[in-house]
């Protein structure tokens, strides 16, 4: 059984409580190691270090040009390990093998791009409206950067807050979920390996509550970055704002995948399908809200079942599988109880609803795909976040109905259209009120393309170029010339 430690400058290191707790895999259900369960105590000692490389040494006196440098290297550090990770985030989270590694293989340019981008932050002169002045801007790292992290993609999503942080030249503890800490301590020891000084990049692990609450009220840590639920975020941003920190949040998301009747409908539907069924529903932009135009709505209908039904769920090592099991006990439990929810609201069941009965899912957790027709914007099922396989199928008949049921939720993270006609493709993507709209695609993501929430799907972006200002003060200098 493996037992892994902490990472906290530079060293591996054992919890000060000295203990550990279980992690499962959940295609098997058993335990398959043991994370170290961190206290206050461990969490001051990695603040302390990560401050430490923030403020002397190597890491504060190196040029922008040389962090680059070192980010450049962990990247490809990482490409030489990505089948390594993927295998244990897989083990951890359950997440499809194929999809791991190519997530994996795609993640160093993260490190590439805003290690580029580290020798291109420039400040500005100014052009006052006064005499005999002379003033400029400068940009600085924030400070040491708090990072916590859900456990749907851990390493993906690490990369969009630390890449840019790095950059910036700020060092970070991060604080993976309790669900699926492994390939974030695995991750930590390529640090030392690409040559970067201790303290950048510390890892302490345990429970929300505990450990997280303790890093983000730590006085020495400047700004919180956090992915997860909405719940959490809200709490966070509580405790972040009696501090005054910087806060960004990227939060959940309940997403409008639309359809048109002049859609290519072979294209829309397995947009549909693998919007909602991908990594099994457990991603934040998961299109859970499908829209389709009541012309050919059940068009569509039969030709959305027809696909999902050949799905093929199962060990997520497998290349043939398609559908890998839920993460955790609670969020099977979770997704359980919603489809019961929406049975209750009169959604009519159109395919799955209750855990998996096929013998190549062992003991996982695992649930059909689930579809429900027939769903009213107004129901649960509709306006609540479920994080698994469940598609909700609503009808509308023009544009102006479309859009008035996607806006009407208080999430807002994504959208999707569908439609040959691409003048109506940019009115619905000026209407709509999500970080990011795709047309006649879905689930495309790059770290040159910013990320993040309108209303309670979050605050601030992820990728793209202004994300380093996320992790950068800017300062007025004025000169009496
Ligand atoms: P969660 O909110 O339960 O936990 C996220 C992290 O917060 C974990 O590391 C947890 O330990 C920590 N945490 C919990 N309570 C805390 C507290 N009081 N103080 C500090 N830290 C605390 O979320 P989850 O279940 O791990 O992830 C699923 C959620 O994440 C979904 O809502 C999903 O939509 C969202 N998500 C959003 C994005 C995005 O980019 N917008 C991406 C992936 C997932």
């Amino acid at each position: 059984m493996k037992r892994y430690d902490l990472h906290i400058n530079g060293q591996s290191v054992k919890p000060s409580t000295n203990i550990w707790f279980e992690t499962q895999n959940p295609f098997t259900g058993e335990t398959w190691a043991h994370i170290p369960r961190c206290s206050a105590q461990d969490v001051d000692l990695a603040v302390q270090a990560a401050h430490l490389a923030f403020t002397q040494g190597a890491w504060a006196e190196m040029t922008a040009s040389q962090r680059g440098l070192l980010m450049h290297r962990l990247g490809e550090v990482i490409a030489r390990r990505a089948e390594q990770l993927a295998q244990t985030e897989v083990r951890d989270n359950g997440k499809l093998y194929s999809e791991m590694l190519g997530q994996l293989n795609y993640v160093p340019q993260w490190y590439y791009y805003y290690g580029g981008l580290a020798d291109k932050v420039q400040g500005a002169t100014l052009p006052l409206d006064k005499k005999g002045y002379f003033a400029y801007t400068r940009h600085e790292p924030m400070g040491v950067v708090a990072v916590i992290t859900p456990w749907n993609s851990p390493l993906l999503l690490l990369a969009w807050k630390i890449a840019p942080a790095l950059a910036a030249g700020c060092t970070v503890v991060v604080k993976p979920s309790e669900f699926t800490s492994a390939s974030t301590l695995e991750f930590a020891s390529l640090f030392e390996e690409s040559g970067f000084p201790p303290g950048v990049f510390n890892v302490v692990t345990g429970f929300g509550n505990e450990v997280g609450s303790a890093l983000v009220e730590h006085p020495l840590v400047s700004k919180v970055t956090f992915t997860g639920s909405d719940a959490t975020g809200r709490v966070i941003n509580q405790q972040a704002g009696a501090q005054l920190k910087h806060t960004s949040l990227e939060l959940g998301g309940k997403s409008p995948n639309i359809i048109f009747a002049d859609a290519d409908l072979d294209q829309a539907v397995n947009g549909a399908v693998s919007g909602i069924f991908a990594a099994t529903g457990q991603t934040c932009i998961a299109g859970s809200r499908l829209l389709v135009q009541d012309t050919v709505y059940d068009e569509v209908v039969a030709r959305l079942l027809a696909l999902a039904k050949t799905a093929k769920m199962g060990n997520p090592m497998d290349a043939q599988t398609q559908v890998g099991p839920i993460t955790t006990p609670a969020q099977y439990q979770k997704v359980k109880d919603y489809i019961e929810v929406a049975k209750g609201e009169g959604a009519l069941l159109l395919l799955g609803g209750k855990p998996a009965d096929d013998d190549a899912c062992g003991n996982g957790w695992f649930i059909e795909p689930t579809i429900f027709g027939e769903v009213r914007n107004s129901m649960r099922i509709a306006q609540e976040e479920v994080f698994g396989p469940v598609l909700s199928i609503i009808r509308f008949e023009d544009e102006e109905d479309a859009l008035s049921i996607a806006n009407d939720i208080r999430f807002g993270l994504a959208a999707g259209v569908w439609t040959s006609d691409m003048a109506r493709a940019i009115r619905m993507s000026e209407n709509l009120k999500t970080g990011t709209v795709w047309v006649n695609t879905y689930r495309a993501i790059s770290y040159m393309a910013p990320f993040g929430g309108y209303k309670d799907s979050g605050l601030g972006r992820e990728n793209g170029i202004g994300a380093i200002g996320e992790y950068l003060q800017t300062k007025s200098v004025w000169i009496n010339s």
